[in-house]
């Protein structure tokens, strides 16, 4: 009889969960190993650049990377299909059932043996129960939600250009409101102008920024939290410039159609409401296989990432609570922190097949850097190279921004087609538009 073979799961390809896979069978192949990789989607689209998806200055279809494609390049399996339950006594995770656009169901409910499980689902925004919000704001979690975005953005621009045309004189705006001063609420209200400015070169003559009214809301004192002040209010300097009220100090309490509601009594008109005021963990992870989890829905993880109630799991990036020895606060839901997860965890399953002491996890704060589009970047870098942190502002901070992607390229590709699609981006930057216009 055939030897059985070790099985590594990985639920969910994204920041995180596709670098490991691609690690996992690079270094397995299909030998004694068999690695599988389940995620909902066909493709993988890098969760930072949703913004620049939802306000059509990034065409998704050039960036996005095929599951299928990438796993018979790399020798890993790839299963398309939702995780939403694990039997822990029969070691197995369970797919929920698949249906098409109308509801019909293709496949039924599947299970997937595992000897290793990697959880890498990410996170979902939080709305923190305010009424209304999850009927009428849009949230930015994934590719379709950003399409949909555009989608009906570039909507309420026609239909500005269109009055605009018929009567010049007209008091007409797209009025949008984003929820969340945190980065993505910040880079999302730049990107827009910058998408707003461009549109009059594609054919809605009347249209331009000025037609744009993005409102940005914060609960906290002041919008980029994670930033220093200074950086903070350089970006807000550079947001009012190009147009956005900046709120500060204003929670939002209910979302209705068209408009959301301030505690201080302001009613704030958005044809578009985004919401990106945090995130948690999904529904289906609360206390998934009987798992810890976190009131907000995240795995608890000890400090080689294994889950704490069992040593054969594993959970990292944006879904895993991991809060090191003496550190005031959690590791926090970055891109980067997904990144390094991947790094340790396949260190960790490699040692776990070899017999071999796993590592601790240790977070390296690289710093955050936040793109206001082509009009200015803002960030403070940290380690030991800059002496602890370092505030970075315009062109460097702009090719720091850049290369985040670039790495996270060559990490899922490796060095060749890494190098070799940054080559391409140069060229779709200069021989395609600028904006995604369907
Ligand atoms: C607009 C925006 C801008 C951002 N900018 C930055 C930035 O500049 N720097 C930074 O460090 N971070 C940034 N972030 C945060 C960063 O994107 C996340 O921290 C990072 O993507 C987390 O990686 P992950 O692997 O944990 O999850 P993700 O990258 O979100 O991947 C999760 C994967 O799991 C799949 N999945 C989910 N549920 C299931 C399921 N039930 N079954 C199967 N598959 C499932 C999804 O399809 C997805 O492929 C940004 C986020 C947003 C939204």
């Amino acid at each position: 009889m055939a030897e059985r073979k070790t099985q590594i799961v990985i639920a969910g390809g994204g920041a995180g969960g596709l670098e490991l896979a691609r690690r996992l069978g690079a270094r397995y192949g299909r030998r004694a190993h068999d690695i599988i990789l389940i995620d909902r989607s066909r493709t993988h689209v890098w969760k930072p650049l949703l913004h620049e998806v939802a306000a059509g200055s990034l065409d998704a279809n050039l960036d996005e990377v095929g599951y299928r494609s990438h796993c018979h390049r790399w020798g890993y399996r790839f299963f398309h299909g939702s995780l939403a339950g694990i039997d822990r006594e029969t070691r197995e995770v369970v797919l929920a059932p698949m249906v098409d656009e109308d509801g019909r169901e293709l496949v039924g409910e599947h299970r997937i043996r595992y000897d290793w499980l990697v959880l890498a689902v990410g996170s979902v925004t939080n709305d923190f129960g305010t009424p209304g919000v999850r009927e009428n704001c849009i949230f930015l979690d994934n590719r379709e939600q950003a399409d949909r975005f555009r989608n009906r953005l570039l909507n309420h621009c026609l239909r500005v250009s269109r009055k605009m045309s018929a009567d010049p004189g007209a008091d007409e705006y797209v009025e949008i409101v984003v929820v969340g001063g945190g980065a993505t609420g910040v880079e999302l209200s730049a990107e827009l102008y910058n998408a707003a400015a461009g549109l009059r070169h594609y054919g809605l003559e009347v249209f331009d920024e000025s037609r744009l009214k993005v409102t940005l809301v914060e609960a906290g004192p002041r919008i980029l939290p994670a930033l220093p002040e200074p950086l903070a209010a350089a970006a807000r300097a550079e947001l009012e410039a190009l147009g956005v009220r900046v709120l500060e100090r204003t929670r939002v309490v209910k979302a209705e159609p068209g408009a959301i509601l301030t505690a201080d009594g302001q009613r704030i008109p958005g044809d578009l409401m985004i919401w990106a005021a945090g995130v948690r963990g999904a529904d289906y992870l609360r206390d998934i296989g009987g798992l810890e989890t976190t009131p907000n829905a995240q795995l608890v993880v000890g400090p080689t990432l294994q889950t704490t109630r069992d040593a054969r799991i594993f959970a990292m990036g944006d879904c895993a609570f991991f809060r090191p020895e003496g550190a005031e606060r959690p590791v926090p839901p970055r891109a980067q922190a997904a990144h390094q997860m991947a790094e340790t965890v396949f260190h960790n399953l490699v040692a776990a097949q070899e017999g071999r002491p796993l590592r601790p996890f240790v977070y390296r704060d690289k710093g955050s850097l936040v793109s206001l589009s082509r009009f200015s970047t803002v960030g403070s870098l940290m380690g030991n190279l800059v002496g602890g942190r370092m505030a970075v502002e315009g062109r460097l901070a702009r090719l720091m921004y850049l290369s985040l992607y670039r790495m996270h390229l060559l990490a899922i590709h490796g060095w060749l087609k890494g190098l070799a699609l940054i080559a391409v981006g140069h060229v779709n930057a200069v021989v395609r538009p600028k904006l995604k216009l369907h």
